[in-house]
């Protein structure tokens, strides 16, 4: 190739290296300046429960930290990031235990045993949860009686898994109160609290459900005799006149199973991000 060949072909390359260029300078930082514009500090929290704990319901504290900490750990800054993804659980064994069965219906109402509401919501849990790569496992997964020892120590022969126990409350003669809680054992497990504050959390979000509060030194045999992380969640009230139809409908049933499944994935991002020392 001739010098002034040569020449013509660099001054015609030029200017397309140059948008090239300037396109791979600037596209990360679109795409960064998109997610801050697109930042939700409401969310963040909400699905952050270890950030609330430190900064508090600080919207520039959640901004600082997810820039900070959270976009590197793929912490979600808005709801607009939150398909879950297929293998967001792979390599993640959840224990799921439906409250009460057999002969111990739990709480009735209507004629609606409290212990059909808890293996329905369980077996959509599930459902979701394999379809996000989880192995989970089922204290009882038909309406047979599993005593409280069972459940138990079914937790403390697998180490490696976390444990939601689902629930529904009730209280005589009162049709007003209304909301869910859980309950954790935090001194047996360092993450309990965390992980029954994700579930619990993305619960209430996921269902727009009054919060009663999560307890975090119960003495409830499942969560009090568990050494792995674990969550009793109180889903709400078969008493409440609100509430009955609610969570006697395969819909809201699909919603509280949605926000469960979502804190777990919340719990395991936020804890794989967490160094261990
Ligand atoms: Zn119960």
């Amino acid at each position: 190739m001739s010098c002034s060949k040569m020449f013509s072909c660099i001054r015609k390359v030029l200017p397309v290296l140059g948008i090239v260029f300037l396109f791979v300078l600037l596209c990360p930082l679109n795409a960064k300046a998109a997610q801050i514009a697109g930042f939700d500090p409401v969310y963040y929290l909400i699905h952050n429960p270890d950030v609330a704990a430190v900064y508090g319901w600080d919207a520039q504290g959640a901004l600082s930290h997810y820039l900070t900490y959270g976009m590197a750990e793929g912490r979600r800054g808005c709801a607009a990031e939150d398909e879950i993804k297929d293998d967001a659980l792979s390599g993640f064994t959840v224990i799921l235990d439906a409250g009460h069965g057999g002969r111990d219906p739990g709480c009735v109402r209507n004629g609606v045993y409290e212990k059909n509401v808890n293996l329905s919501i369980v077996l959509k849990l599930k459902t979701i949860l394999e379809s996000c790569g989880a192995t989970v496992l089922l204290t009882r997964s038909d309406d047979s009686f599993v005593s409280l020892e069972y459940r138990y120590t079914f937790e403390n022969l697998n180490p490696e898994a976390v444990f939601v126990s689902v629930h529904c409350n009730a209280l005589s003669g009162n049709t007003n109160i209304s909301g869910m809680s859980a309950y954790c054992h935090a001194a047996n497990n360092s993450d309990s609290a965390l992980f029954a504050s994700c579930v619990y959390e993305n619960a209430l979000y996921a269902t727009g459900a009054t919060g009663r509060g999560l307890k975090t030194m119960s003495d409830l045999k499942v969560v009090y005799y568990s050494y792995i992380p674990s969550v009793l969640i109180e889903t709400g009230y078969l008493s409440s006149s609100e509430e009955f139809p609610l969570l006697t409908s395969p819909e809201y049933q699909d919603l509280i199973a949605a926000g469960i499944a979502r804190g777990i994935i919340n719990y395991q991002s936020i804890s794989s991000s967490i160094p261990t020392m």
